[in-house]
């Protein structure tokens, strides 16, 4: 079921929470699929509904800074810095977990945290007083939601949605792991390196790309993620690209002006803003091949390669 995040739709999703089930919320990266962090019952669910392996843990979202050091057992000084320059927003990090709480997944002994910038989200957090794990709202592997609508067809299942619109940044958060000497990328995301780094100072970066192009760092980095339907296929040139050997119909994705399907902004936020809602559509459009225009390989561009060479992984 959709629901407008009226008071209404909030004051049902409080109660599914608090029943240990589990609703799906929009922020500003993509839709989650939240529940209770800390409820066996309740998290069990998240995996159930996604087909998620045990072993990936999930980010932990709370309401403020002070909630989220309840969730650590120690919070470095540069956690201090990076949520007060970057929260709420896109930025998740890793931190030595609290002893009395659970583990989840396989982070034997840290926890993922941020708070999200999004009016429903916040609004969700403070009417439950829970710590939400949110994975993306989607079946493991497939393309992350932007939209409500794309929730509900990958989890029909999922009792509750609140609607929110569309998602401002439309790919997942930065993923910073704060628990060894240097800041470690964990997952390139929604903010960028160079914003990370004025506050941040050097930042250890996932080990050099392995042969498909995909780091493995995080946990739940598998190799195949953020997948459509359609093989997904990287080119440097897709006008001029030899076809011989893909699958027809073919919708190409391409950021410069072109007789494409889809053409994206050659800005790398305005890109990933757009870039699911695209594969969404291009998948709805029955292609069986989608054919994108390799985006070049600067850092700015960093988050969206990721998920681009793991959408094209087989
Ligand atoms: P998702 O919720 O599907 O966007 O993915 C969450 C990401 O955060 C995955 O890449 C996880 O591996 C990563 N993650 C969550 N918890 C931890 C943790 N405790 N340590 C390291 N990475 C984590
Ligand atoms: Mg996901």
């Amino acid at each position: 079921m959709i629901l407008s995040p009226d008071a209404e739709g909030i004051r049902r999703a409080v109660e599914i929470l608090a029943a240990d089930s589990v609703v799906a919320f929009p922020t500003e990266t993509v839709y989650g699929l939240g529940a209770h962090a800390f409820s066996e019952k309740a998290v069990a669910e998240i995996y159930r509904l996604k087909n998620r392996p045990g072993w990936n843990p999930l980010i932990v979202h709370v309401a403020n800074v002070a909630a989220a050091r309840d969730l650590a057992e120690t919070w470095p000084e540069q956690a201090d810095e990076l949520a007060a320059r970057f929260w709420p927003g896109p930025l998740t990090l890793v931190v030595r977990r609290a002893r009395h709480l659970p583990g989840i997944g396989a982070a034997n002994d840290t926890v993922a945290v941020r708070v999200p910038a999004h009016d429903v989200a916040l609004r969700l957090l403070e009417a439950s007083g829970l710590p939400l794990a949110a994975p993306s709202a989607n079946r493991t592997e497939s393309i992350s939601p932007t939209t409500a609508e794309h929730v509900v067809r990958s989890l029909p299942d999922v009792p509750l949605v609140l609607d929110g619109g569309a998602c401002s940044w439309g790919i997942e958060s930065t993923v910073l792991d704060l628990t060894g000497a240097v800041p470690r990328l964990l997952r390139p995301g929604a903010l960028g390196l160079r914003e990370l780094r004025d506050v941040a100072g050097a930042i250890t970066l996932p080990d050099a790309e392995t042969e498909d192009g995909t780091a493995r760092n995080s946990p739940g980095m598998s190799r195949r993620h953020y997948a459509p339907r359609a093989r997904v296929v990287l080119r440097k040139d897709v006008q001029d690209a030899d076809r011989s050997d893909l699958a027809e119909p073919i919708g190409v994705l391409a950021f410069e002006e072109g007789p494409f399907a889809e053409i994206l902004s050659a800005d790398p936020a305005e890109y990933a803003a757009d870039l699911y809602a695209a594969l969404h559509r291009l998948d709805d459009a029955g292609v069986a091949t989608i054919l994108v225009q390799e985006p070049p390989q600067t850092e700015e561009w960093l988050a969206v390669r990721d998920r681009l060479s793991r959408a094209a992984a087989q």
